[in-house]
């Protein structure tokens, strides 16, 4: 039995991939620690894992996201120093950009987590939103803020700050990825380090008041637009209601925890709609899906055969959403031409073309066939024996 020690710091989107992973190393006998927001003390408890929790990093005022930001790095790293017990391994999401780091110090394996599409020097996902972010990244390299925080964590910790522009990159002895080497975009580009895991699907015991209460054999179309970017989007909702309410159709519809659903007028009667619903069983019964193009989203759809709608509305999202389109299982409305219009036309174009359906399973047999979280205990109890193979030698030899 080892103690492994799980590291992120936000976004569902960021943990629920992981989930599958630690309840099967814990099947395996494994001990496992996790760090992450406190807002998710309930998520990842419930899998038995022990919980700790740093500050809850929300999306709001740059300079508090930087301050909240630097307290959950700080909470993260003494937990995993001062640790009464020695941890074995860590596994971090590529986000906690500090990892490897964390492992070179403790001397332990560094796994990487990395819950979007992989990333090198070579394969720049983010086109054209990468050189927004990379000119503010390189700024942000070189402000005081930055320099004195490197300054201190250096002196503190002995910790060297990445190269802030390569962050996302797979910095792990082992990145775990969860799609497929087939999904991948440019996935020449990446070696045996990268271990395409496919999602991980893998019962969440949400507890949620959703029953899909239909039993009528009419096609299904769940949309939602994910977690983080669903505020302000009353005016998407009213687009699918005009979309889709005439329709011979039953649409589920998710609109984050922070949508008031009251506040919705002239909803109508074919519509389910929830601040939060069971995506993983919802989407077994679906027939489209209009989603962000959120990494798990989209993988979770084609991982159902499911043909996607994808709106893209930032970071990673066009890139999956030109993924998709390429490989014929989905069409994709730019956010500013989504009207009720090019909604309906979406929608009955994919119910009248079966290549799109085709294409889904095409899709969804590599993502199935990838192995999911057994395979990603597989290669991460693989590499620790290997690490540990590699160690006994290198003890040989110093004696
Ligand atoms: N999700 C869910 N129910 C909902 C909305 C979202 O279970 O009603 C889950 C979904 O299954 C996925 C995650 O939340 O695992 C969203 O991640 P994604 O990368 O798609 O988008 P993000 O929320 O990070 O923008």
């Amino acid at each position: 039995m080892k103690k492994v020690l799980f590291v992120n710091v936000f976004g569902q989107g960021h943990i629920n991939p992981t989930i599958g992973l630690v309840k099967e190393l814990m099947n395996r006998g494994e001990q496992v620690t996790y760090i992450a927001g406190e807002e998710f003390r309930e998520k990842i408890e419930r899998t038995g894992a022990t919980f700790i929790g740093h500050r809850t990093i929300t999306h709001d005022k740059q300079l508090e996201v930087i301050d909240k930001l630097k307290e959950a790095i700080e909470q993260i790293i003494e937990a995993a120093l001062n640790a009464n017990e020695k941890y074995d391994y860590i596994v971090y999401d590529s986000v906690f950009f500090i990892g490897n780091e964390l492992g070179r110090i403790l001397k332990i394996p560094a796994i990487c987590s990395i819950t979007t599409f992989a990333i090198n020097d070579k394969t720049n996902i983010l086109g054209e939103e990468f050189k927004k972010f990379d000119s503010m990244i390189q700024q942000f390299s070189n402000s005081p803020i930055y320099i004195d925080y490197a300054k201190h964590l250096k002196e503190k910790y002995g910790i060297k700050l990445p190269n802030l522009s390569n962050v996302n990159t797979g910095s792990g002895m082992i990145n775990i990825v969860y799609t497929s080497r087939y999904f991948q975009i440019c996935n020449e580009n990446f070696d045996d380090r990268y271990k395409f895991i496919g999602p991980s699907i893998a019962d969440r015991n949400e507890e949620t008041n959703f029953s899909l209460e239909t039993n009528d054999k009419k096609k299904v179309i769940y949309i939602s637009l994910g977690t983080v970017y669903n505020n302000n989007s009353i005016e998407f909702y009213e687009s699918c209601f005009k979309a889709f309410g005439n329709m011979d159709l039953n649409i589920i519809m998710s609109v984050g925890k922070d949508t008031d659903i009251s506040a919705l007028t002239s909803i109508p009667s074919n519509f389910i709609i929830r601040n939060y619903v069971p995506q993983l069983e919802v989407l077994k019964q679906t027939d489209i899906f209009i989603t962000h193009g959120g990494m798990n989203s989209a993988n979770e759809g084609l991982y159902y055969d499911v043909p996607l709608i994808l709106i893209p509305l930032s970071v990673d999202q066009p890139a999956v959403a030109n993924r998709v389109a390429k490989l014929g299982a989905g069409i994709v409305i730019e956010k500013d031409k989504v009207t009720a219009k090019t909604l309906n036309q979406a929608v009955v174009k994919i119910l009248s073309d079966k290549n799109f359906k085709i294409n889904s399973e095409k899709i969804g047999e590599s993502l199935r066939e990838a192995g999911g979280f057994k395979r990603g205990v597989d290669e991460i109890l693989n590499l620790c024996k290997v690490y540990d193979e590699v160690a006994a030698v290198d003890n040989k030899n110093s004696i």
